[in-house]
């Protein structure tokens, strides 16, 4: 079994001050500050719960 559900992956790019943010839908985004990152992640729009939802 797989766990399922929100799944976030910051990278740090090495020799550099910038993170690769990956989110679970495939968006990517870069940033040098962890929190300017997390909020990016954290915001990313899909709905608070996208699964379960038949409408
Ligand atoms: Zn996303």
């Amino acid at each position: 079994m797989t766990a399922t559900g929100e799944v976030y992956r910051v990278d740090w790019l090495p020799g550099t001050d910038t993170l690769h943010g990956t989110c679970h839908c495939g968006a990517e985004h870069r940033a040098e500050d962890p929190v300017a990152m997390w909020e990016w992640l954290l915001d990313h729009p899909h709905g608070p719960e996208p699964r379960g939802n038949g409408r």
